[in-house]
């Protein structure tokens, strides 16, 4: 168990994983469990030792606790971060284990999908365990791939913080999207049916070339893609796209994207005030997924799922406008408001 000094009260917890037999490497950070059980999804993807899976573990779970507040839910954050082994590995078998992980936890934490994870991997991890969303839809029931609810999610903010920021609708406006994966590839076809030019970056030439040949994107290296010309920078790919090098480079005027933590360091969100370019807040932007995955978890329906989704774009203009009026940056205003929410039901609590 590891703690570590965080925004908010009590310090997160951490549950190292570690399994041999199925090489389970990994850890689960539950941030807070203030609003109810900490809910986050489980990241399966190659770490070079423990320390990098937990640091990256230990923001997203912070994040996630900003995300489930602002969106309403009644969530706390968490997260999972899995290495995935080097060598050959029974793949059905290691989230068995992981979801017995989940399962000890008594409910205190749900996992869900995230980058490298499948639905197939939540069924395994349900064969074990109650604490688990993201399966298969059961009729009338909100469920599944929470990937679709997230483009939508970030669609409709790109739509709303264009109004904002660049007085335009997205036809006509050209959009460079990093990563073109599962939330990538939806955002990218949506855009298309709204008329945007796409510019696409992703190292998988499997998911960049359907793209290119479908909806007659432009690609270029992964190296390029923050400063191509464009209107719009969409990361959609792994955290940490917003760097001081990468922000002095940006020529599109405003960001907004899926990828969870997108600002590499806090600082980073002065520097897009500075250059006069808008950013939507990442988590503000994403939640489509979670929101989908807490009805699921709360056995509501697709409806439902629907009218949470349809609040994140006007959210993202009352933070925009919120932001300019104070003459802030978006990211704080975001954060602020979130706090709120997880401090009133402290005091509730209290
Ligand atoms: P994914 O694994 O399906 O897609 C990620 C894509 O990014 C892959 O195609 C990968 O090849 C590509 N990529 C990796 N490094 C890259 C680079 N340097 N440049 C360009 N592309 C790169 O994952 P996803 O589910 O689409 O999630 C994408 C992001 O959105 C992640 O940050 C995730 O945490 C976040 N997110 C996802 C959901 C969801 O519902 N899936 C919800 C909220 C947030």
């Amino acid at each position: 168990m590891v703690t570590r000094p965080s925004r908010l009260n009590p310090p997160m917890e951490c549950v190292r994983l570690h399994d041999a037999q199925t090489g389970l490497d990994g850890v689960i950070a539950i941030h807070s469990t203030t609003l109810g059980p900490g809910a986050g999804g489980c990241r399966f993807w190659t770490y070079p030792d423990i320390d990098a899976a937990l640091a990256d573990a230990l923001r997203l779970a912070e994040g996630m606790s900003y995300k489930n507040a602002l969106a309403g839910l009644p969530l706390g954050g968490a997260k999972a971060v899995l290495r995935r082994p080097e060598g050959p590995f029974d793949r059905a078998a290691l989230f068995r284990a992981f979801g017995r992980a989940v399962e000890d936890l008594g409910g205190s934490y749900i996992t869900a999908e995230d980058v490298g994870t499948t639905v197939e991997d939540m069924h395994e991890v349900a064969s074990v365990s109650r604490h688990v969303a993201g399966l298969k839809p059961l009729e009338g029931l909100a469920g599944g791939d929470p990937s679709p609810w997230t483009a939508k999610g970030v669609f409709d903010s790109m739509r709303a913080a264009a109004r904002f920021a660049l007085d335009s609708d997205l036809d006509g406006l050209t959009v460079a999207v990093q990563g073109t994966g599962n939330v990538g590839a939806d955002l990218c076809r949506r855009l298309a049916d709204a008329g945007a030019h796409l510019v696409i970056a992703d190292p998988s030439p499997a998911r960049r070339d359907r793209l290119q040949h479908i909806l007659g994107a432009k690609v270029v290296d992964v190296e390029e893609i923050a400063e191509v010309d464009a209107d719009i920078f969409a990361p959609c790919a792994l955290g940490g796209a917003l760097t001081p090098h990468s922000v002095a480079r940006l020529k599109a005027k405003l960001v907004c994207g899926g990828a969870n933590n997108q600002l590499a360091t806090p600082e980073v969100a002065g520097l897009l005030v500075e250059r006069g370019i808008t950013y939507a807040p990442d988590y503000v932007v994403n939640a489509g997924g979670i929101i989908n995955v807490s009805a699921e978890y709360l056995g509501e329906d697709e409806a439902h799922v629907a009218r949470r989704v349809a609040q994140i774009g006007p959210r993202v203009t009352a933070i925009l406008e919120r932001a300019a009026r104070e003459g802030r940056s978006p990211a704080a205003v975001a954060d602020e408001m979130a706090e709120q929410v997880i401090a009133g039901a402290q005091r509730v609590a209290a």
